[in-house]
């Protein structure tokens, strides 16, 4: 049986064909273009296999509300071009399948969640910091989803007293996103954040933000895990920053091993690194070709 899956990026679609196990058989990269150029490559993918359904995590913000009339489209993203495109409907009237829909960070908790770092429990935060901010969160086996999905990148936080960095968030400024995400980094500090490495000053205030982040994530939601991911957290000087400085901020509230003699077990790099949401993706198809047994 094959699955499809699909992580629609900022700047790369990945594509890809697998199993319910998790394993890939083939796979394509489309660069992010308009929808009119990308979409066809990516149906063009996908039509040489007989697929039984499709799952796709993507950047945001979607309508994840099945009840609405805008569900399955990518809504407000600044993205332009793609703003109101209709993902989930495009998809299903080219390849005839179900498709299982969800925001990129989703796919990645859940590819990290059943085959990563988060296996054999229940539920566990995702964060990617990359060229965004964002998180995913699933306890007890669901998707965290309210009104709609949780934007936890756009936190506010106390600023480092050596920080006066304006932000680069076009809606909040210096949120989380607009101070710690790899643009931001790089807009800062007048460098590419993969070049920064022997500043330590960048790295103790970009720990500082994430541990603040980290301390309000775990007091909001209380994570089973916290798995960090995306680009800038290849810098792996900032796991054990994190780490500490979010022990120094909770101060021992949260009395709990996860947070004190495991904390190392607790704030972990994803175990699939580059390949959790694709893994997720697949698994979203899973679960709609499911949906679609019982409701048909
Ligand atoms: P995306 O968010 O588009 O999916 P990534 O997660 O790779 O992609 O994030 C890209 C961002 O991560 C860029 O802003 C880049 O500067 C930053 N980045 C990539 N590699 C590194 C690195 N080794 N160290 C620090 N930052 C990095
Ligand atoms: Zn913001």
């Amino acid at each position: 049986m094959y699955l499809g899956g699909i992580e629609a990026g900022g700047t790369k679609f990945v594509c890809a064909i697998g199993d319910e196990n998790g394993k890939i058989y083939a796979r394509e990269r489309v660069a992010t273009e308009e929808p009119k150029v990308t979409i066809p490559k990516v149906i063009a993918f996908f039509r040489q296999f007989d697929i039984e359904s499709l799952g796709i995590g993507s950047f945001g913000p979607v309508d994840l509300n099945k009840e609405s009339p805008t569900y399955g489209h990518i809504t407000s993203t600044p993205k332009l071009a793609w703003a109101n495109f209709p993902f989930v409907k495009t998809m299903e009237e080219a390849l005839n399948v179900p498709v299982g829909f969800s925001t990129d960070v989703n796919g990645a908790a859940l590819g990290e969640l059943h085959q990563g770092a988060g296996k054999g429990l229940d539920g566990c935060l995702y964060i990617t910091v990359g060229t965004g901010i964002g998180a995913g969160l699933i306890a007890g086996h669901r998707l965290l989803q309210g009104m709609s999905h949780p934007e936890m990148g756009h936190v506010l936080l106390r600023r480092h007293p050596e920080d006066h960095f304006d932000g680069i968030c076009p809606y909040h400024h210096d949120c989380l996103e607009g101070i710690a995400s790899g643009p931001a980094l790089e807009a800062h500090w007048g460098k590419p954040a993969s070049e920064l490495a022997d500043q330590p000053l960048v790295w103790e205030i970009e720990a500082e933000y994430l541990a603040q982040a980290l301390m309000q994530y775990v007091l909001i939601v209380s994570p089973k895990r916290i798995i960090m991911g995306g680009g800038v957290m290849k810098q792996e000087q900032l796991f054990p920053m994190i780490r500490t400085r979010l022990q120094e901020l909770l101060a021992g509230y949260v009395d709990l091993p996860e947070l004190k003699s495991r904390i190392n077990e607790y704030v972990v790099p994803p175990a699939l690194g580059d390949n959790a949401g694709i893994t997720g993706a697949l698994i979203l198809a899973k679960q709609a070709l499911k949906e679609n047994r019982v409701s048909n």
